[in-house]
């Protein structure tokens, strides 16, 4: 037997993908979507490879006088539309494999919400709590340095991600201006916003979770107001997605992050909840809730799922259990392609990451524009363009689900697909 041969034939030497492994998840639904792109099919491979990946050792000297070595990587997918674009992420789990796929999704993501980027994203391997803000300062400047020859405004644009936000930016922007003598505002997105950072920017993944789920939600007869929702993952995407939610009327009954998971049937007190998150100890052991086992979270009787932690929550298992009608993607790679089978058959709706988390890129390109333009709109404009843009998206996913007969996840990889893979025909092929 061709020792070649695998589920991912003719695949890169360097990363063995599984059938659960990020980028095992991001060839399944790229390869759901190629029977429906036509004369564009045969190009699909140049999706199913990076363009470029780089590892990078970051050696720093910690508090105690003592060394220490962290490994930290960057995929760039595709430029084909335009500079690479993706997050930055701090967490123990990072690998090279892990980062190839959040870039594909963001090669997706990208141009299934129709701006102008291709798909990066990079990250390093370590435990945020367990560095001092001055160790963790050294990493990210060091790692940007490391990078800094392919990064750049008009090269690839990072962001924040898992554990990372503005100050992370602020730094990664002031290393990249120290070591090329630029000033060179647009090479982070997320930046504070005295820093050339956008208004709106922090709460815009959660705002554009908020603003698509109402939307479908419309589509789907179900009301907002009353609607009981779960939600994994409370951060930056959950929180807001949270807040925005029960402002809206909703009752935020359920709420699980890597510390545990907490159930009360009449809402949460959001407001409360994460002022008490922010003291350190994450959801575990609030007061104004019942405290549920973590597996348990997937049974909570809910009409709405948000899972807004990490890859691959959502398996076979948790897909049969599951009681919302709607589940709306904050993270990146939530569901398994086999527990988007078993949600399909039944009949629960995923919105899916690629369209429903675009909100923060959608005002990260926002922020990009503006540091040009050195001119800053207002909250209201930002809020605005970014309910437009991420609204049009869902109406155009939503159209071609309908009319191909496909998933909400399938549609807009072939709304992406055919979109990346115009550009490379018309583009043509360098040399
Ligand atoms: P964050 O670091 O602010 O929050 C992550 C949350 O997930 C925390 O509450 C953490 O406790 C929880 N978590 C981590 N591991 C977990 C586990 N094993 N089980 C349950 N909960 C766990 O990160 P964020 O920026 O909110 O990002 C969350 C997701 O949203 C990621 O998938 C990220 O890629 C995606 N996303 C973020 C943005 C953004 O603008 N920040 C944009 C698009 C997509």
């Amino acid at each position: 037997m061709d020792d070649r041969a695998s589920p991912f034939a003719g695949d890169l030497s360097y990363v063995y993908p599984t059938k659960t492994s990020p980028w095992g998840t991001f060839l399944a639904q790229v390869d759901r979507a190629t029977p429906f792109l036509g004369s564009l099919a045969p190009l699909i491979e140049t999706l199913r490879r990076p363009k470029r990946t780089l590892i990078v050792d970051i050696p720093i000297e910690l508090d105690n006088g003592t060394m220490a070595h962290f490994e930290g990587f960057r995929a760039q997918h595709s430029f084909a539309r335009g500079p690479g674009k993706g997050g930055v992420r701090f967490h123990p789990d990072v690998t090279l494999e892990e980062v190839m796929a959040l870039a594909g999704w963001m090669t997706i993501k990208n141009a299934a919400i129709n701006l102008p980027f291709g798909g990066a994203k990079g990250g390093v391997r370590l435990d945020p709590r367990k560095l001092s803000k001055k160790e963790l300062e050294r990493v990210t400047r060091r790692y940007t340095s490391e990078i800094g020859a392919i990064i750049g405004p008009q090269q690839d644009i990072p962001a924040p991600d898992v554990n990372t936000d503005a100050q992370i930016m602020a730094w990664m922007m002031d290393t990249y201006a120290m070591n090329t003598g630029l000033a060179s505002t647009g090479v982070v997105t997320g930046k504070p916003v005295h820093l050339g950072g956008s208004l709106g920017r922090v709460k815009a993944t959660g705002r554009g979770v908020f603003v698509m789920g109402c939307e479908a939600m419309k589509r789907l007869n179900m009301p907002v107001e009353g609607a009981r929702i779960a939600i994994q993952g409370f951060g930056n995407v959950g929180s807001t997605a949270a807040e925005l939610f029960a402002a809206a009327g909703a009752l935020i009954v359920a709420v699980q992050d890597s510390r545990g998971a907490i159930f009360c049937s009449r809402g949460l007190p959001v407001a409360e909840l994460l002022a008490h998150s922010q003291g350190g100890g994450g959801v575990a052991n609030f007061s104004g809730g019942e405290t549920i086992d973590r597996e348990s979270f997937w049974d909570v009787a809910c009409e709405v799922l948000i899972p807004s932690a990490l890859e691959g929550q959502l398996t076979e298992t948790r897909a049969g259990r599951i009681k919302a009608q709607l589940v709306l993607e904050g993270a990146n790679g939530p569901t398994l392609p086999e527990a988007d089978d078993i949600l399909g058959s039944r009949g629960i709706v995923v919105v899916p990451d690629v369209i429903c988390n675009a909100g923060g890129v959608t005002v990260s390109y926002f922020e990009w524009v503006q540091d040009f333009a050195s001119y800053y709109w207002t909250e209201d404009e930002i809020n605005q363009r970014l309910a437009k843009i991420v609204l049009d998206a869902l109406d155009h996913v939503w159209e071609a689900s309908q009319r191909l007969r496909v998933s909400l996840r399938t549609a807009a990889f072939i709304v992406a697909c055919e979109r990346v893979l115009i550009a490379h025909v018309e583009r043509g092929l360098y040399p």
